[in-house]
């Protein structure tokens, strides 16, 4: 265990002028909410905005509303590499996952692979994903599709605010959500936007949301306090902390459908005041540190991840692929020891989850499995230093 500055991999810290917002928001109660959608809806140039209190909620209150619109439709297409809450989400659904494997030097889908599957009549939806925030191609998916009962569902958890051509990713879907984690672009300690421009949808939408739950008393509780534990620990100068602390499972991705389904309160639109001015500083100091780190990666041989988005800066981690995972695991290691904060994204191909292995196809997924192998994520955080990126380069070599 180390004890000593230990970089978190991903920060989009908050600051204790923004827990007294949250705390204003508790007694603003739905007027906070209301301000908050307003204000995205504006932003994202969407007519419709939904809040929940996660990323893998908004999937779920998606699917649950087109589940009820297609009863016929049981198939959800994602990519065989993405984060658990994905298929958490699927299964917390109903539904049923349909893996397809990315294309080599992408996060994206592999589109032949992926265009026999969308002749399925059993199709309901497919989920392009903006993997660290590189762009998933969701225009081409969408001419693929081009039926009206087949829905993009476009997953931008890690890239609020982010661009690709000129438009903002998460609208370019026929329905795009946000997750608004720990870890995440902006972050409300836990938190999910639905936006669309479908009024249908919206209606079906509207209704799903209309039937959750608020936070109980308690959980409300638990949640402020969270957001001091994070305030106070996210700090690298405290971070060991709660990585010392196996309960907390920091950095641990999990599959579990068992997950709670809530509006979100007032005290998450209150954490969100000034988001868009927030948003965007923290975009810079990750631009302005992929920009360090390409300068390091433009000297050394290891290929940055996805070779063909070199000219891409809008990242919350930066995927590196590493030649073998034997040097995968041991810069791991030696970053854990120097607390660096160079981490793996997801464990396995969604595949190997074995909850979810009953239900998919016994296939291979050669690409997503060398990713899970070999890839490493460098944090492009504002903590990061430039002594930071001296010392994980000097690892890498
Ligand atoms: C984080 C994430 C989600 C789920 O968001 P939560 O708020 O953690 O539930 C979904 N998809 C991707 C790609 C994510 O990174």
């Amino acid at each position: 265990m180390r004890i000593g500055r230990t970089l978190p991999p991903a920060a989009a810290p908050m600051g204790w002028k923004v827990f007294y917002d949250g705390l204003i928001g508790i007694l603003h109660g739905d007027k906070e909410i209301e301000r908050f959608e307003r204000e995205l809806k504006e932003y994202f140039g969407k007519k419709h905005c939904f809040l929940v209190s996660s990323g893998k909620v908004a999937l779920t209150i998606i699917l649950l509303a087109l589940k009820e619109k297609y009863p016929d439709r049981t198939e959800v297409i994602i990519p065989a590499y993405t984060c658990y809450s994905v298929p958490s989400a699927i299964v917390r659904a109903g539904l049923q996952i349909r893996l397809c494997d990315l294309k080599e030097n992408s996060f994206d889908f592999n589109y032949e692979y992926l265009a026999p599957m969308l002749a399925s009549d059993k199709l309901l939806a497919v989920l392009p994903t903006h993997l660290f925030g590189l762009p998933a191609d969701v225009d081409r998916l969408k001419k693929m599709i081009n039926k009206p009962y087949v829905t993009v569902i476009e997953d931008a958890a890690q890239a609020m605010g982010s661009e690709w051509q000129g438009k903002k990713l998460g609208t370019l879907g026929h329905v795009g959500f946000f997750s608004l984690g720990r870890g995440k672009a902006f972050s409300t300690v836990e938190g999910g936007i639905i936006v669309t421009d479908d009024d249908l949808l919206a209606v079906d939408i509207q209704q799903q949301v209309e039937r959750l739950e608020n936070y109980s008393g308690s959980n409300l509780l638990k949640l402020i306090f969270y957001a001091v534990a994070l305030n106070v620990l996210l700090h690298p100068n405290l971070f060991w902390i709660p990585k010392a602390l196996p309960f907390l499972k920091l950095g641990e991705t999990i599959f579990n459908p068992d997950f709670p389904i809530k509006k979100m309160t007032g005290f998450q639109a209150g954490l969100a005041k000034n988001w868009a001015t927030r948003l965007c500083e923290f975009r810079k100091i990750r631009q302005n540190n992929v920009r360090r780190w390409m300068n390091f990666i433009d000297q050394s041989r290891i290929p940055f991840f996805p070779v063909d988005s070199r000219n891409l800066l809008e990242l919350i981690r930066l995927p590196v692929l590493l030649s073998s995972s034997e040097k995968r695991d041991l810069l791991l290691a030696e970053s854990e020891k120097q607390g660096l904060g160079a981490a793996i994204a997801y464990p396995d191909v969604i595949s190997n989850i074995v909850e979810c292995a009953e239900n998919i196809e016994d296939q291979e997924f050669q690409v997503a499995s060398m990713i899970s192998q070999r890839l490493v994520t460098l944090p492009v955080n504002g903590y990061l230093r430039e002594q930071d990126i001296d010392n994980i380069s000097h690892l890498v070599s």
